[in-house]
């Protein structure tokens, strides 16, 4: 049983698609990655939390894949305005990988010491 903590509200810059995220803990870790993907997407920071924790409340239907190189970590968009909302992980293949910059009232200065930074240029299921 999972045991909820705190939920967070998130959504795309056009508001079409409305997620929410159960966190079970205290958010601690931020995630920052160098892969050729999070590079072009303005270096943005990911909470990475159980696949089960994150719900699309509204706008599934503007939810677009993309897949690359080993097609296992795919990414969705918003197709309306391009929002680069989340991916599931590729590391942790039960976790989704969520844009904090979507969430509401989010401020990624009060967690500058929860970022970790991700070499996945080097991604380790690479080597
Ligand atoms: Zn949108």
């Amino acid at each position: 049983m999972t045991v909820k903590f705190k939920k967070l509200n998130a959504s795309c810059h056009c508001g079409s698609i409305r997620f929410s995220i159960d966190l079970d803990k205290p958010l601690s870790e931020i995630v920052r990655c160098n892969c050729s993907i999070c590079s072009r997407s303005k270096g943005f920071g990911m909470l990475c939390t159980p696949e089960q924790n994150v719900t699309i409340v509204e706008g599934f239907e503007s939810v677009t894949e993309y897949v690359f190189n080993t097609t296992e970590a795919p990414h969705y968009f918003c197709i309306i305005c391009g929002t680069h909302t989340h991916h599931k992980s590729r590391n942790s293949p039960n976790k989704i990988c969520i844009n904090v910059a979507c969430i509401e009232d989010f401020n990624i200065a009060d967690y500058k010491g929860a970022i970790k930074n991700f070499d996945g240029v080097n991604h380790p299921r690479d080597l």
